[in-house]
């Protein structure tokens, strides 16, 4: 199978999710969930609207799951 090499490729790659849970919507009555994404350079992405306008500065959920991590 000449696949493997493929994979290998990726191998030192990696990356992370977690969920971040906001507040209800009272329109929906569901629960805001944001995905926060951490890469190997421990660099962070979120899902949310916040982080989407403000470019590269992190939003709460980003700041939350550093500080969960004890990063900076
Ligand atoms: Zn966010």
């Amino acid at each position: 199978m000449k696949d493997k090499a493929y994979y290998l490729d990726f191998g030192e790659k990696w990356t992370q999710d977690y969920i971040v849970y906001g507040s209800k919507n009272p329109k929906t009555n569901r629960q805001e969930r944001y995905k926060v994404t951490r890469n190997q350079d421990d660099k962070f992405k979120c899902s949310c609207l916040a982080y989407m306008c403000g470019r590269s500065n992190p939003c709460k959920h980003i700041t939350h799951i550093k500080s969960y991590l004890h990063i900076n």
